[in-house]
């Protein structure tokens, strides 16, 4: 039958108090329409809504599960499987890969000095500047503690350098609120002269106590190993 749509019974979708849709049966035979087939519609927009909310919230559930609480930053699960996908996409492209490891220099003093509370605000502040100097597609992770780790897909170390002067930068050079001055440590690898993703890992690692230990608010990029022979 193709005659005109002669009868309609419509439900709203409420999402947490909001209309978010509705669901409609039509015919095209008006005496089909009864009494029972417009609660049926009411109930069924009752399941849609259901349905809706359900996979909102496993979203909710998945997105708290690789964010951390304090900063909002991705934590190091999410940066785990971040660091699978980078390695992945240079194994396939054969494009460079670096890592920057960031740490806060003498944190345990202004926790010491001002209080865990004010330590915490401190963390957030340095993880927003740090977030701020990176692009969406390379997101700055919170390892645990006061430390971070930075991916920069088809980066070189050189390249991944100049990126992580920035970082150190938007953190030493402005003062927080109460403590004064913070800065980070950042030790800079590459893939090339890392070979694999543990060693990278290891190498950016070496070059932050590198970088510790040349006096801190600085970069350090790892040598990459001489060729054996
Ligand atoms: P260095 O320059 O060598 O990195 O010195 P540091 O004091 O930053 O390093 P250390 O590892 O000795 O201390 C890190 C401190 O960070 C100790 C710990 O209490 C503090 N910390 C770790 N996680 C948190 C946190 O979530 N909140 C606060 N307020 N402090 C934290
Ligand atoms: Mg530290
Ligand atoms: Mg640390």
């Amino acid at each position: 039958d193709t005659g005109p749509w002669v009868a309609a019974v419509g439900a709203p979708i409420w999402l947490a108090g909001d209309l978010w849709g509705c669901v409609a049966a039509l015919t095209r035979d008006a005496d089909s329409l009864t009494h029972a087939a417009e609660a049926r519609v009411g109930r069924f927009a009752e399941l849609v809504s259901l349905a809706i909310a359900n996979a909102q919230n496993r979203q909710k559930i998945a997105d708290l599960a690789m964010h951390d609480a304090l900063t909002g930053l991705p934590n190091r699960r999410a940066f785990e499987d971040a660091m699978e996908r980078a390695l992945a996409l240079a194994a396939r492209t054969g494009n460079p890969l670096s890592l920057a490891i960031m740490d806060i220099d003498h944190f345990k003093r202004v926790n010491d000095d001002h209080g865990h509370d004010v330590g915490d605000q401190v963390l957030s502040g340095v993880s927003q500047r740090l977030a701020s100097v990176a692009r969406t597609e390379e997101p700055v992770a919170r390892l645990g503690g006061e430390e971070f780790a930075w991916i920069l897909p088809n980066t070189t170390a050189l390249q991944a350098l100049v990126a992580a002067e920035r970082a150190r930068a938007a953190v030493a050079t402005t003062p927080f609120t109460t403590v004064g001055h913070v800065t980070v440590s950042i030790g800079i690898a590459d893939l090339d002269a890392a070979g694999s993703g543990d060693a990278l890992f290891r190498m950016a690692d070496q070059a932050l106590y590198a970088a510790k230990a040349e006096g801190r608010n600085r970069c350090h990029v790892a040598r990459t190993p001489s060729p054996v022979g």
